[in-house]
């Protein structure tokens, strides 16, 4: 089969390579990541996917332009949508690797991201499942996060830049914003309280 294995970023590619080699599957990576900014972590995270793809032999493609705004417009957008501005992202790059697999010859496509548990995962399926459709291609699905913790060692091993971010600015401004994870430590205080509550009132 030719399957285009589309790579959010060199770390969590490895355990996705080494579980479909030993599946008897030779992917080819594609580099295909508008949500990450700012510039020089884009092209940081660029730099390792070609660095990882260069260390274990990987075939990789890689798409180079660096879109912050086209991305800023999309997740402003969808910011009150369902689903915000992740689902927002994972249509893009999920629809757009559909779209590149349909074009380029391959059989089936699939991602990292179903490597991350930081993700939504299902929601990823359900979006890959509607752009394969779409597209006339199939969408190889694989559950990578059990290797969760072989992949970090494996990156570690070949000594690659791990980054401490999703990709987004946004997500950089949650991951070191004090303000925003005060206000999320309070908000799971709440909802922990809460829950208390109703169990108590349940059983009372
Ligand atoms: S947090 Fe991650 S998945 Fe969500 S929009 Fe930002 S880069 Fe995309």
């Amino acid at each position: 089969m030719k399957l285009l294995l589309h790579m959010c970023c060199g770390p969590c590619s490895c355990f996705p390579v080494k579980r479909l080699r030993e599946e008897g599957i030779e992917p080819v990576g594609w580099f295909y990541n508008p949500n990450i900014h700012p510039y020089k972590e884009w092209e940081h995270r660029l730099e390792t996917a070609k660095e990882f793809a260069g260390k274990v032999n990987l075939e990789i493609r890689t798409e180079e332009t660096y879109r912050l705004r086209d991305f800023l417009r999309r997740a402003l957008a969808a910011e009150e949508t369902a689903g915000g501005r992740c689902r927002a992202c994972y249509e893009w790059r999920l629809g757009e690797a559909a779209r590149y697999a349909a074009e380029n010859g391959f059989d089936a496509f699939t991602s990292t991201l179903f490597y991350s548990i930081y993700q939504q995962h299902e929601v990823m399926k359900a979006v890959a499942e509607r752009f394969a459709a779409e597209a006339g291609i199939s969408f190889y699905y694989e559950d990578f996060r059990p290797g969760w913790q072989e992949g970090i060692d494996l990156s570690l091993a070949m000594g690659l830049y791990r980054q401490p971010y999703c990709g987004c600015i946004f997500s950089e401004e949650e991951r070191y914003s004090k303000a925003i994870r005060k206000a999320r430590k309070k908000a799971a205080k709440a909802a922990k309280a809460a829950r208390l509550a109703a169990k108590e009132a349940e059983s009372a």
